[in-house]
């Protein structure tokens, strides 16, 4: 029964895979597109295209959500929704700072582009770094993909709705979670949930922000009425299977290194042996569990 299931599911998987590399995009909902990135990581072979970027359709205006690692992947998006749609992109919406989320911002330099309110602090702290990341494994392609930023921001706590004609979608800032940026978007229509990297599925989850405020985000997803999560990597899914392995994992690691902590276990011990319960559940585990860790562990050890 159970290798049934895990057989029905690996074949969806490549299935969605397929379909998506033939068409791009995948209408997951009325009006609701996600192209789906490939889980890479930022390293040899990194080429933009790892995450989830995608638009959602209203009678008079389109949003995009993220646009990909850098300037090709964002005219594939234009120049797709070009084709299919005749009204325009009047918005272009950031989930965070991420590299593979932003850089393809260049693309869409009519619209007016959508971030939280911490996005221009997050984007010039990591400026160099990006900069450098995607020399080194975009070369020429970096060069013409240079950070655009927001315009236009989300305060936390203050919901900012849009008109896209006949549809409204609602912009929600988070505290401290994932990054210190992160932004989801929900479509009234559907109510499909865009969470950018709130929640990884397949991959194992990044932790560049806070785990306390990152488990608070999750679980205050979980409280909103949905029908499908569109992850920031991953396949879109119920909210149950999107936001339940989060949990898993995050308050695993949480109560793993907490555990260490109080033991008097050093930051190395807890490299070898934190979350290590989680592993056979998450691709790229061992690589991005170690760099959690070492966000986690030297905040938890002052708490
Ligand atoms: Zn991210």
């Amino acid at each position: 029964m159970v290798l049934m299931r895990l057989l029905a599911t690996s074949v969806f998987f490549l299935l969605f895979y397929i379909s998506n590399a033939i068409a791009f995009v995948q209408e997951i909902s009325p009006g609701v597109f996600v192209h789906i990135g490939k889980h890479l990581d930022v390293d040899e072979g990194y080429d933009g295209d790892i995450c989830n970027i995608g638009f959602i359709v209203g009678d008079d205006a389109i949003a995009v959500i993220d646009t990909g690692g850098n300037y090709l992947v964002g005219n594939q998006l234009r120049q797709y929704i070009a084709e299919n749609f005749k009204q325009p992109i009047k918005y272009v919406i950031n989930t965070h700072a991420h590299l593979d989320h932003v850089y393809g911002n260049i693309s869409f330099d009519e619209a007016e582009i959508y971030g939280h309110e911490n996005l221009p602090k997050a984007m010039k702290l990591r400026a160099n770094i990006y900069d450098r990341l995607n020399e080194k494994y975009l070369g020429k392609i970096a060069s013409s993909s240079p950070l655009v930023v927001a315009t236009k921001f989300v305060e936390i706590g203050q919901d900012v709705n849009l008109d896209l004609g006949n549809r409204m979608i609602t912009l929600s800032a988070y505290l401290v979670a994932h990054t210190e940026a992160d932004l989801t978007v929900y479509d009234q229509k559907t109510q499909v949930l865009w969470s950018g990297d709130l929640v990884f599925k397949e991959r194992t989850p990044v932790i560049d922000g806070n785990i306390h405020g990152f488990i608070k985000a999750l679980q205050s997803i979980n409280e909103l009425q949905i029908s499908q999560i569109v992850p920031g990597h991953g396949i879109p899914s119920s909210k149950e299977y999107a936001t339940q392995p989060m949990l898993d994992y995050l308050s695993t690691l949480r109560d793993d290194i907490r555990q260490y902590i109080n033991e008097g276990q050093s930051l190395e011990y807890a490299l070898e042996h934190a979350a290590k319960s989680e592993k056979e559940k998450w691709l790229l585990f061992d690589i991005q569990n170690k760099r959690n860790v070492n966000q986690v562990y030297p905040m938890m050890e002052w708490e």
